[in-house]
């Protein structure tokens, strides 16, 4: 926020700034807000069934929406305007007919180079569950997450487009927005937890994921699971009337639109790595990755738990299936801060505060009821993550312990000991 794209005027040259860097000098003597106009009217007069007219459309539309949450002033709901909605993206990127759907060309492909191998030292670091996220630049991030991806034998084994995973994995990376802690760093984070307990699970019970969709599916699932997260609850969203939330009819309202999100971009061909898949596969593929990310809503958690727990409890869950470990795993890595060395769990804890404490202040402005956790003036910051340690991380990862006895070696004490620190009161 704050880029001041909305206010692009200054002297030099005009030639340059149509989609200037953010944060960068703007040299322009107009207003982009006319300059878009300008743009619109020249896509206007080009032939509907000219290939370039949609995307073109899309870019309008985008930089319109950036003007709109960029503008200063702009109240809460305003600046919670969705980048471009759901369904206008849709409209956009699907092709008028089944029969022009998904043209396969390589000629797609022509220009794109996929990042080179990780680092030896990084792609071993990255395995580590103590790794530091934090010390990764924020440009080094996509790249990584391709390698974390690949990394998993998963992704070679089915017929993947390396390059469309690429340009997708580049392209969520930008629809998430710079929010203090829902980030495409928390993405990443999530990522490679999620990696971690796959080969933890692996290891532990070679068949469970057996089938390449489930771990291809569960892993961008972890990277896309909050695209385009607006920075509030879904309790805010439905308290202002949110469009989202009247779309969804208040139920998971972010996690559908994270998850339609990225499905609507996997209909944009040269973002479609799945393209050579069959369509059953694909059509499965998809399944999995919805059924992933919409089970990050915390609200469900419960529900979820007292299944899984019964499930723990039957023959110390020989009966658990591969559907509820995906879940399991994005759960508990979407969770998982309070389960790494303190010095990584902080940084966390201090964007989350800063996202709640936001929150608050504009359910205050608004003159709505404050919400649970998220009033800077009476929310102690260690009883905080008390609670939601005792209530949800550790009964999550207790059960996941049971299924994996290897999580007691290391990550159990560190959370044990990450509790005690905070009901001691340290911050
Ligand atoms: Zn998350």
């Amino acid at each position: 926020m704050g880029s001041g794209l909305s206010t692009m005027k200054g002297s030099g040259t005009k030639g340059n700034a149509i989609a200037p860097a953010r944060g960068a000098t703007y040299g322009a003597d107009y207003d982009v807000s006319e300059a878009i106009d300008i743009l619109e009217a020249a896509v206007g007069r080009l032939s509907p069934s000219e290939p370039s007219s949609r995307n073109l459309q899309s870019v309008c539309a985008l930089l319109r929406s950036m003007v709109q949450n960029e503008r200063k002033g702009a109240s809460m709901p305003d600046r919670l305007a969705p980048m471009v909605s759901v369904p206008e993206a849709l409209i956009h990127c699907r092709p008028p007919t089944l029969a022009q759907a998904m043209p396969g060309g390589s000629e797609l492909d022509v220009g794109v180079d996929v990042p080179p191998p990780l680092d030896a030292k990084l792609s071993m670091q990255i395995e580590e569950w103590s790794f530091n996220l934090h010390a990764v630049p924020d440009a080094e991030l996509p790249a990584l997450a391709y390698g974390a991806m690949i990394k998993h034998p998963e992704f070679s084994e089915m017929d993947l487009n390396k390059k469309r995973l690429w340009r997708f994995i580049k392209e969520i990376s930008s629809r998430y927005r710079a929010n203090p802690f829902h980030s495409f760093r928390h993405a990443v984070d999530v990522t490679l937890a999620s990696s971690f307990l796959v080969r933890m699970v692996q290891r532990r019970n070679p068949e469970i994921l057996k089938d390449p969709q489930y771990v291809v599916a569960l892993l961008v699932a972890a990277l896309v699971h909050d695209t385009d997260h607006l920075g509030v609850m879904n309790g805010f969203l439905q308290a202002t009337r949110h469009p989202l939330a009247v779309m969804y009819n208040n139920q998971s309202i972010l996690e559908n639109h994270h998850c339609a999100t990225a499905l609507s971009l996997l209909e944009r061909p040269e973002l479609n790595f799945l393209a050579a898949l069959p369509v059953e596969n694909q059509v499965t593929i998809k399944r999995f990755i919805t059924l992933c990310v919409l089970s990050t809503d915390v609200t469900t958690h419960m529900k979820f738990m007292k299944q899984f727990s019964a499930l723990l409890a039957d023959s110390s869950g020989a009966s658990i299936t591969y559907d509820v470990v995906m879940q399991v795993v994005i759960k508990a890595a979407d969770i998982s801060n309070p389960t790494r060395n303190l010095e990584v769990y902080k940084p966390w804890i201090e964007g989350v505060m800063k996202e709640f404490f936001a929150q608050g202040d504009a359910e205050r402005e608004l003159g709505l009821p404050i919400s649970m956790n998220c009033d800077r003036n009476v929310v102690d910051v260690s009883n905080c993550q008390v609670g939601f340690i005792k209530f949800l991380v550790k009964p999550l990862f207790s059960g996941l312990a049971e299924f994996i006895p290897e999580l007691n070696d290391s990550i159990m004490p560190t959370l044990e000991a990450n509790l005690a620190h905070f009901a001691a009161g340290g911050t």
